[in-house]
């Protein structure tokens, strides 16, 4: 690896945005992305398939279980982790690339990955996303109505699970409003 032009000690962190599926994570990103479009998201692989709208290369890079398996064999991901059936991973150069450049990383993930990257990146910063209540959690993730009852229930699953590693990360924020969050992400990142 080549060495930095940014010293270590002004280098943005590496920021990592977490929580229960459903929690409304994409949706505080868009809207941060609306207002700082230059505010780089890693755009992940993912084993899914693209729901309507979703493109390739775009909301993340659609690919089999044998280009995944590739992946992973190949040290080509930062993090990775299984979630309600599939698999998906962060692509670790452009992460890298962008970090050593001096520009801030966002990684919306889900609860596993968030605790890889902490292992493999200490000074990335965890911040973790909070429903405003459980009632809310349940509504949103019912709401979507692109998801199967089987999917549904296991991503409640799923969320109750990550709800309680809240204590793991450095920060949290609660989503009561998208343009108070993402105001505050920003402010994390050192954007604003
Ligand atoms: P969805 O299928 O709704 O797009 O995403 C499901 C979950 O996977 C969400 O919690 C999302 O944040 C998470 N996720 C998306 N990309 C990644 C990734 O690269 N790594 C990990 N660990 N989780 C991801």
């Amino acid at each position: 690896r080549g060495t930095s032009p940014v010293p270590p000690d002004v280098r943005p962190r590496l920021t990592v945005l977490s929580g229960p599926s459903g929690v409304g994570k994409s949706t505080v990103v868009s809207h941060m992305r609306k207002v700082h479009p230059e505010v780089w998201l890693s755009v992940s692989a993912t084993t899914r398939k693209p729901r309507p709208g979703e493109k390739h290369g775009v909301h993340y890079f659609f690919v089999t279980d044998e280009e995944m398996d590739k992946l992973i064999a190949n040290g080509e991901l930062l993090e990775w982790a299984e979630f309600a059936g599939n698999r998906y991973g962060t692509p670790r150069n452009a992460v890298v690339e962008r970090l050593e450049a001096g520009e801030p990383v966002l990684l919306e993930i889900e609860l596993e990955g968030a605790r890889q990257v902490k292992e493999s990146m200490s000074d990335s910063q965890l911040v973790f996303l909070a429903p405003p209540n459980w009632d809310e959690l349940v509504r949103r993730l019912t709401g979507r109505g692109t998801e199967s009852a089987e999917v549904i229930e296991r991503r409640l699953a799923a969320a109750k699970i990550e709800l309680a590693a809240e204590s793991e990360f450095d920060t949290t924020l609660v989503n009561t409003s998208v343009e108070d969050v993402a105001r505050e992400l920003l402010a994390l990142m050192e954007v604003v």
